[in-house]
Formats: C-alpha cells, sequence, structure tokens
C-alpha cells in the first residue's frame, strides 16, 4: 500500500500527499488521497497547461501485484524532478501549433529527449524530421526543438519559404547570444559541452566554422591550442554536471588567467535542482532510479551524480518496463527521480510498479521549489489571442 508520512528525520523530508501532486497520483492508481494537497507551483503549471494529458496515460496498463506478503519499501522522490520550464514550453508550443494550424506540423529534431512525450505528440499529429529536406513544401510549420538550432536551419527554412516555430529554451537561447557577443567582440570561444548532442551542434552552428572549439572532458585543455592572437571566453552547454564544468572551468581559467566568461556557469536553474537533490537522497538509499531516456543530457547526468555520491545502484529507464527485478529485490529504501524532460506519469509508473511488488511507502526529499515559466513564442500568443 501507498502510504503518505510526514517528516521524521530531517526537516526538508516532507509528506509526498502534501509535494507531489497527490490528486494526480490518486487520479491514476485508485489510490486514495490522504491530505489536502498544497500543490507545488511547477506541478501546478504543468497540470495546468495544455501538457496535461502527458500526466495521465489512458493506456497505461497497471502493473500485476505480487502475491504473498510484500517486503516493506521506502521511496524516496527527489524534488524538483521531471518538467523544466522550458520542456512544458515546447511541449505547449507543439500543442498550440496544432490548436492553430491543424495537424501535420513538423518538428526538427525530438522536440525534448523522451520518447513517451513524442510518441503522445505523434498521436495529436506532429511528425518528427531530422532535417528540413525531410519537410515538403506545404504551409505547416516548422518547429526548433527545446535544444536549439546553428543559425544555418532558420536560414534554409527562410529560403525555402517554410513557416518556421522556434521552441528553443531560453536558457539555451541566452548561451548562444554569449557565444555571438564574445565573437564580436573578437574572442575565441570555447565550448565546454558533449560532441553530438543537439543543444552543442546548434551552439556550435551561432558562430563561423573556425570561431568555436569544443572542450569535452578536463584531458583536453593541456593540449588546446587557440589562436594566440585573440583573446578567448568560455561558455557552457546547460546540462552538464555541475561538479565536472566546475573542474573544467577551473582547469580553463589556470591555463589561460585572462579568459572571459560567465559569473559562474551556464548550467541552467533545472539541470543544477534535480542535480543537488539527487546529491541529498543517493547517500541514503540503497538503489535509485532516473526516469529518463537514454539520449537525454541531463538524465544521464543525474544518475552519474547518483552512482559519485554513493548510491551501490543506479539505473536510468524510461519506463517500468526496462526494471531489472532482480537487481532490486533485496533493497529497503528507493530513490527516484526523473530528468527536465520526463513526465510525472512515468514516475508513477514506476511507483506503482514497486507498490506491485513491496509494501510501499513515499516521502519527498525538497531541496527548494521552482516557479520558473517561459512565455510562449510571439506568434503563437497572438495568435492564441484572436
Ligand atoms: S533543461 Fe534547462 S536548458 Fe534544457 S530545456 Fe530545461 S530549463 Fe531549458
Amino acid at each position: 500500500m501507498l502510504r503518505g508520512r510526514g517528516s521524521r528525520r530531517a526537516p526538508n523530508v516532507l509528506c509526498v500527499a502534501q509535494r507531489t501532486g497527490s490528486l494526480a497520483l490518486s487520479r491514476l492508481s485508485g489510490w486514495p488521497l490522504l491530505t489536502d494537497p498544497a500543490t507545488p507551483l511547477h506541478i501546478r503549471e504543468i497540470m495546468s497547461a495544455d501538457t496535461i494529458n502527458l500526466t495521465a496515460d489512458p493506456n497505461r496498463v497497471p502493473h500485476p501485484a505480487v502475491t504473498g506478503d510484500k517486503p516493506p519499501l521506502e521511496i524516496l522522490l527527489c524534488a524538483p524532478r521531471g518538467f523544466c520550464a522550458g520542456v512544458v514550453r515546447a511541449i505547449d508550443v507543439v500543442e498550440r501549433a496544432l490548436a492553430i494550424y491543424g495537424a501535420p506540423v513538423y518538428v526538427r529534431h525530438e522536440i525534448v529527449h523522451n520518447k513517451y512525450v513524442v510518441e503522445t505528440l505523434k498521436r495529436k499529429g506532429a511528425v518528427f524530421v531530422r532535417e528540413l529536406d525531410e519537410v515538403p513544401d506545404s504551409n505547416a510549420p516548422v518547429i526548433f526543438s527545446a535544444h536549439g538550432v546553428a543559425k544555418t536551419v532558420p536560414q534554409n527554412a527562410d529560403a525555402r519559404g517554410l513557416t518556421t516555430i522556434d521552441a528553443t529554451c531560453p536558457l539555451v537561447t541566452k548561451v548562444h547570444r554569449e557565444a555571438e557577443i564574445h565573437h564580436k567582440r573578437g574572442r575565441h570561444v570555447l565550448l565546454v559541452g558533449h560532441s553530438g548532442h543537439p543543444e552543442v551542434v546548434g551552439t556550435m552552428g551561432q558562430l563561423p566554422k573556425g570561431s568555436i572549439t569544443l572542450v569535452e572532458d578536463i584531458d583536453q585543455i593541456e593540449a588546446l591550442n587557440p589562436p594566440a592572437e585573440q583573446a578567448l571566453a568560455w561558455v557552457t552547454q546547460t546540462t552538464l554536471s555541475i561538479d565536472d564544468t566546475k573542474h573544467i572551468v577551473e582547469a580553463l581559467k589556470a591555463k589561460f588567467p585572462a579568459i572571459h566568461g560567465p559569473h559562474k556557469d551556464d548550467i541552467c536553474y533545472a539541470t543544477t535542482n534535480r542535480q543537488e537533490a539527487v546529491k541529498e537522497v543517493a547517500p541514503r538509499v540503497d538503489a535509485l532510479i532516473v526516469v529518463g531516456s537514454s539520449n537525454s543530457s541531463n538524465s544521464q547526468r543525474l544518475r552519474e551524480v547518483a552512482e559519485r555520491a554513493g548510491c551501490p545502484i543506479t539505473r536510468l529507464v524510461l519506463r517500468a518496463e526496462e526494471i531489472d527485478w532482480d537487481a532490486f529485490k533485496d533493497i529497503r529504501r528507493l530513490g527516484l527521480t526523473a530528468g527536465a524532460s520526463a513526465p510525472e506519469v512515468l514516475v508513477e509508473e514506476i511507483i506503482d510498479a514497486f507498490a506491485a511488488r513491496f509494501d510501499v511507502t513515499v516521502d519527498q526529499v525538497s531541496v527548494t521549489v521552482e516557479d520558473m515559466s517561459f512565455p510562449l513564442p510571439r506568434e503563437l500568443r497572438s495568435e492564441a489571442a484572436e
């Protein structure tokens, strides 16, 4: 059985029914609503957006209950977890575009890195493409994903007369502008990030070839040989490990003392908060599950953070069906979080699957409450108002 429980160990351990949108838990699982919920702001935002359907999967098949006495399991839910403001906005962009233009709307790249979200939007009429040449000449809009795109992408779309809508997260756009400003001031830019990630491809593509160099890890710095005649600057991908990035930036400053850069780094609030929550929970549990896609950078980092914090079993899973139950059979405490692109319904599915096998109690460990939100792109705001 699932039951809510108040703080008993630390002030930041809060009753799950008060803090995790237990209306959604109750609605989806048939579990009783235990207390009057003071739903936190980030949950309220998600539930009031058009994305509400992503918190309720009508096709969800309940996991069969395991019969016999069930062993006890305490689940510590990390908070914040799951959708960030940039992901909520990107999904809203697709849904609003579908409402305004009708299906199909084309989306270049996965709008956010989560197959469940992508499949849900596909069912509503979104068509996902890798490149613009897969989009036919038509009046249907093309949406650019939350990760951002190189400058050539909107230029090519304009040349073809395509209607485009940019769902790039404003915090990624901020990094684009930083790189541009450094370039305009004559600085060579070092981008700390992971090769091949769409955000890195997009940020590299803000500047002419040869003006920006990718730095993937600290070992590369010794051999870095940027143009001697230019000043230097650094920017970062938004979804990196806080600790790794700190060390890389320290090494860059040590090798290039005059290098310019942001006050701290460009890692976004959502990545930071989710990693801090995992750091809080990981040392207290026997295992920790991150709900998210394997191609989601911030989800991968959460699993790594848990591992480095000493958690003996860490897994990144998209759905409950991926859980290797043998690995979890002897645990008594489980940490649970979700990457910034993973909807809460998938967290609930995981709890549901554990509740079928264990006598589950759920507490939430909250390091902060988020209240960030981003407005829709102007063209969707004005269309929506008509
Ligand atoms: S993880 Fe951060 S940068 Fe990426 S979409 Fe979310 S808020 Fe924006």
